[in-house]
């Protein structure tokens, strides 16, 4: 698995290292430390949004590590108000004169449209593409048939969907429609933010057995299955590091197998009045 490191997961021609850095309530000056500490340490996939409102502190922090611009995979996504023809590009346009890049490695589509078609936001999507001011482009929070739809529509292809992910969701169908489609499975909420799922026993039992920490137990159940990236989130420098330290060992099947019975718990944290009617999971 140590090609994972150097190559990251192909999303339809974008090679997306396996593990970014999460930087949802990361702000200001410590989400600049933060994202600079990150990088130094190996990091070369940044995540952020709009909704975040760090991307200026993301930038600075791009800036600080000294990390060639052109060696970080960096993504932003736009917020449902704004995926409207024009809006989504004027959104974009923000976006860049805040980080202080003149293009992003990966733009997406937060979440799914409610109120314009989707023909839009992908036209509009495709055309910051056209443009060169996103080297690619992709969606998040799309179910397995919106993804069916997207596909249809894009001219140039989707690099990812970044959906909810982690041991205690099964995500099974949309995750097959990624594959058929060739587009990279990008996990949020890798960790479903932490205590719960790090105590459970397959994850504490593998975590001991491999001499690791339960968090890396987890990403690595993440990073083992094809076509899948992790962007966990941390506020700790150390943890930082710790989560980006999961290349070196392979979970068994067996262990992958006790880990993946922790589904039926069907937790889904991010769910909003205006999400997509999810699969079922
Ligand atoms: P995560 O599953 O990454 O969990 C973050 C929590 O886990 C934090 O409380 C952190 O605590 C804890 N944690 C991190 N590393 C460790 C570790 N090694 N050991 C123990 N605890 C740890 O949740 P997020 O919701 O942040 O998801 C990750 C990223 O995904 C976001 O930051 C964002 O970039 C993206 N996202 C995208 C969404 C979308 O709609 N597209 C929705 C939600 C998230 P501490 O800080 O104390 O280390």
């Amino acid at each position: 698995m140590d090609e994972l490191i150097g190559h990251g997961v192909r999303g339809n021609g974008a090679e997306i290292p396996a593990i970014g850095l999460g930087t949802w309530t990361l702000r200001d000056d410590a989400a600049s430390r933060l994202v600079a500490g990150a990088l130094e340490a190996g990091y070369r996939h940044i995540d952020t949004a709009t909704s975040y409102e760090n991307e200026s502190a993301v930038g600075a922090g791009l800036r600080a590590s000294g990390v060639a611009r052109d060696e970080i995979f960096l993504t932003t996504k736009v917020w449902p108000t704004d995926l409207a023809a024009g809006d989504l590009q004027r959104s974009v346009e923000g976006s860049l004169k805040r980080l202080g890049v003149d293009r992003v490695d990966l733009a997406l589509i937060h979440w799914p449209p409610k109120t314009v078609p989707l023909a839009d936001s992908i036209a509009a999507l495709n055309e910051l593409r056209s443009r060169g001011l996103a080297r690619n482009i992709g969606v998040s929070n799309f179910t397995a048939a919106l993804v069916e739809q997207a596909v249809t529509l894009s001219e140039h292809p989707l690099a990812c969907n970044q959906v909810e992910y982690h041991p205690f969701l099964n995500q099974d169908r949309v995750m097959a429609a990624c594959r058929k489609h060739g587009l990279a499975f990008v996990s949020y909420c890798p960790l479903a933010r932490g205590t719960e799922l790090l105590r459970q026993a397959p994850v504490a039992e593998a975590a001991a057995r491999h001499g690791r920490t339960p968090a890396q137990v987890v990403l690595r159940w993440h990073v083992q299955q094809d076509g899948v990236v992790a962007i966990p989130r941390s506020s700790d420098p150390g943890r930082i590091r710790e989560n980006l330290d999961v290349f070196d060992f392979t979970l068994s099947a067996g262990e992958v197998a006790a880990i993946d019975a922790l589904r039926s718990r069907a937790l889904r944290i991010c769910d909003f009045d205006f999400s997509p009617e999810w699969d079922p999971s």
